[in-house]
């Protein structure tokens, strides 16, 4: 129908019935007026009444031509430009009120003879009002998603169309097209990730179940990065009609997440390799709250929000040796560690606890316990006390077995010596002296052979003690070199001592190890030396060592035989020597190197040999001693000279001695030498006897029957009985010679000390000292 056919219709009912026409335009929504060129207003609706002006009924259209700055030829532009532009544009007004307004207007020029003009004004304000929220809820949206990194998308299945929010394209780096698809969406994720989310959609389309999957993708620049998809369903007929829903980029959530989740996976290695029991449990629930692998796999697998006690011993009940409340202080703060043993009761199974209070996730206080299985070391532990007690009892009954067998070889030897001494004193023709002499030296080179065995078992037993006292160096030496004068000016050898300028002499230390250890060392230099010299040198190292200590460094040198090089290493093993063949040309046990060895250690240094065949060898040791606070002068005893050169004054000798042939000897002896001696078998013997008699000396067995000779100097010295012998001097003579018995017998109230084998020529020395003394 063409517009005239349309105004044809219409314009007989409008001119024929003018109340009718107004009726309609007053209900009508539509501000209606109409004026004419010169701006008068001719007509006007209802409703452009009410849009104009609310409060004044008949507001002239000019107010608002006026307000809009058009005239009637402005109006007329307005109406060209409308057709022009094919649509009407809104205009903001302010009215006199002050109230600004929005109309749309459409002009219209019906083609009559008036010039009227037709318009029809429309409230734009509202609709304003709403695209301008629309825009500021587009632009709040965008802003949201920008911030939060979520775009959002919707796919319409029907039409196959789909359409991204702003931010979707930013995060996806994907260029703005205008035919966007599912397709294109897809390739910006990694195959597997591509895999997972078309698995997903068709999941969703299938069945209509949303999703959220976790999804790696290609960022703009080519990295990966990693996004959140979530996905909604619309359903039409039971069927999928469209999906939307939202990409979030996760990256840095990602990121924190996998860090988190590596060092989760840190600490729970490290606490599940920990060979210890550890558990969490809360303190005022008692819900275990963490347990490592040993507790699952010791106890069961998962805690399952079990109470401690039922968890990891079955119980019903509270442990009563629980020790929580020695856990927090009186404020309920954390007070420390609490370490204590505990056996489980129903695996008997022995555990090192340590407790303590932990602030726990989320402001909970729990009960940390790392629990160390100690049952094997406990055992363990039990075995080696018991082994210990076992080896020191063996060491005891080793210890007692080597005093004893001392004693009971030096008895019968002490026998020997005093036999031959005394038939030494009888009339003897060359060759029984001869006889006598030979005799008499190898029951000394048997009493070395015995002392050297002693030592090395009591050092093989851990019993050999070191005590240190005052002692001139340089008397030491020469004291073991002078014990060797007749052998050395039987091979015509030169023996020398050099000690290095410098070197203190007053020392403190073991004096009578140091002795041993050259003793044998020049012993082996004077018996592997045929001719030339044994020369000992000595000085000490500069370095203090603490307190007060220094390293005293001897050598032992000689122009002997020498060792092969092959032998230097195994001369310091027990029983070991450099010839080893059944037709040695040199006596010995093998036994004084090792001894050696073991002393210089003992003594806190060590020994080592240097030597070529047949040029000699050179023996150096080192042992750490104190020094005395005058180190350089001290007394130098010539003791047994001066003793030997005094002739004793006939004396009489109480003589205590239980065994037959000692008794026997050393009165014979004793009375060759002009002293008048009263024999006692026992100690018992010897009191009544000095109940009516005094002595200038008494000679005093250890070991008797009936009372030995500690107990019997205990009552000489202390009893009101025998205080007229009280001051008597008393000399130890016994077969009592382990280390320490020394010591023993002097603390007791004897005066001096003889080892069995009595050596006739000590013991006078011993009885001229404690006479004169
Ligand atoms: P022994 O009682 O046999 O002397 P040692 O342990 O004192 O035992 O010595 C072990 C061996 O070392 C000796 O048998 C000897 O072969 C060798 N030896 C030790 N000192 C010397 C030395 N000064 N010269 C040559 N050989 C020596």
């Amino acid at each position: 129908m063409s517009s005239s056919e349309r105004s044809d219709r219409h314009s007989p009912d409008i001119s024929n019935n003018n109340a009718l026409l107004r009726e309609i335009l007053d209900n009508c929504e539509e501000a209606v007026a109409v004026s004419d060129h010169n701006g008068n207003l001719h007509y006007y609706n209802k409703a452009f009444d009410s849009l104009v002006s609310p409060s004044s009924p008949s507001p002239p259209l000019n107010d608002l031509l006026k307000a809009l700055s058009l005239d009637a030829l402005g109006v007329w532009r307005m109406l060209e430009k409308q057709v022009r532009m094919g649509y009407a544009p809104t205009y903001r007004i302010a009215l006199n009120g002050g109230q600004v307004i929005s109309v749309n207007a459409k002009l219209f020029s019906p083609k009559d003879d008036r010039g009227l003009i037709l318009s029809i004004w429309n409230d734009a304000t509202r609709d304003e009002q709403v695209r301008l929220n629309y825009n500021q809820a587009t632009a709040m949206l965008e802003l949201t998603q920008k911030v939060a990194g979520v775009g959002c998308w919707q796919a319409d299945l029907e039409k196959g169309k789909m359409i991204w929010s702003e931010e979707l394209y930013n995060i996806t780096g994907l260029p703005r097209e205008k035919s966007l698809s599912i397709k294109k969406y897809l390739t910006r994720f990694t195959p597997r990730s591509r895999a997972a989310l078309i698995r997903n959609l068709k999941k969703a389309i299938r069945y209509s179940t949303p999703f959220e999957v976790d999804l790696e993708f290609y960022a703009r620049d080519g990295s990966t990065k990693w996004g959140r998809a979530n996905c909604r369903i619309e359903n039409r007929n039971g069927s999928c009609t469209s999906l939307y829903g939202t990409f979030q980029d996760i990256t840095d959530m990602k990121q924190r997440e996998q860090a988190i989740l590596r060092s989760h996976e840190l600490l729970t290695t490290i606490l599940n390799s920990i060979d210890a029991d550890i558990y969490v449990c809360d303190f005022e629930t008692h819900e275990v709250l963490f347990s490592n692998k040993l507790v699952e796999e010791e106890v069961r697998p998962t805690s399952n929000n079990m109470k401690c006690w039922e968890y990891i011993y079955g119980l019903d009940h509270k442990c009563y040796s629980c020790p929580e409340m020695e856990l927090l202080d009186s404020e309920g703060n954390p007070s420390g560690l609490f370490i204590r043993e505990f056996t489980n009761p129903k695996t008997g199974r022995t555990y090192l606890c340590h407790d303590r209070a932990v602030d726990w996730i989320s402001g909970r206080k729990a009960h940390l316990q790392v629990a160390l299985d100690i049952s094997d070391r406990k055992k363990l532990e039990e075995e080696i006390t018991m082994a210990m007690a076992q080896s020191e009892a063996a060491n005891r009954s080793k210890g007692e077995f080597l005093a004893n067998m001392s004693h009971e070889i030096r008895t019968p030897l002490n026998g020997i010596f005093g036999m031959l001494e005394l038939a030494r004193t009888t009339e003897l023709n060359e060759e029984q002296e001869d006889y006598i002499n030979t005799a008499l030296e190898s029951g000394r080179s048997l009493l070395t052979v015995i002392n050297d065995i002693l030592d090395f078992s009591k050092m093989e037993a851990g019993k050999l003690d070191i005590v240190e006292y005052d002692f001139n160096l340089e008397q030491c030496i020469k004291s073991v070199l002078k014990s060797f004068s007749v052998q050395v000016s039987d091979k015509k050898l030169n023996l020398e001592v050099e000690i290095a300028k410098g070197t203190p002499v007053c020392l403190m230390g073991d004096e009578s190890r140091i002795r041993q250890i050259l003793f044998n060392l020049v012993g082996n230099a004077v018996k592997f030396t045929l001719e030339g010299k044994v020369k000992v040198e000595v000085h000490h190292e500069e370095t203090k060592l603490s307190p007060e200590k220094y390293r005293f460094v001897f050598t032992v040198s000689d122009t002997g035989i020498g060792i092969a090089e092959n032998k230097q290493d195994i001369i310091f093993k027990a029983f070991t020597q450099a010839d080893g063949s059944y037709t040695r040309k040199y006596s010995g046990t093998g036994l004084g190197l090792a001894i050696v060895r073991r002393l210089t250690a003992l003594l806190g240094g060590d020994v080592s040999v240097e030597s070529e065949e047949g040029k000699g060898s050179s023996f150096t040791f080192s042992v750490v001693c104190g020094l005395q606070s005058d180190h350089f002068s001290c007394a130098f005893r010539e003791e047994d000279d001066q003793y030997e050169k005094n002739s004793l004054p006939a004396l009489s000798i109480l003589l205590v001695e239980d065994e037959r042939i000692n008794r026997f000897s050393a009165t014979r002896i004793l009375e060759k030498l002009g002293h008048s001696i009263t024999p006692a078998e026992n100690g018992y013997e010897a009191l009544k006897i000095l109940e009516g008699a005094t002595f200038d000396c008494i000679l005093m067995d250890i070991q008797m029957p009936v009372m030995d000779g500690i107990e019997t100097t205990n009552e000489i010295r202390n009893s009101k009985k025998y205080a007229a012998s009280r001051k008597t001097p008393i000399i130890a003579m016994t077969a009592h010679t382990m280390r320490g018995d020394k010591e023993k017998f002097l603390e007791s109230g004897m005066d001096a000390y003889i080892p069995k084998p009595v050596e006739f020529k000590s013991l006078t020395e011993a009885i001229a000292r404690v006479v004169k003394e």
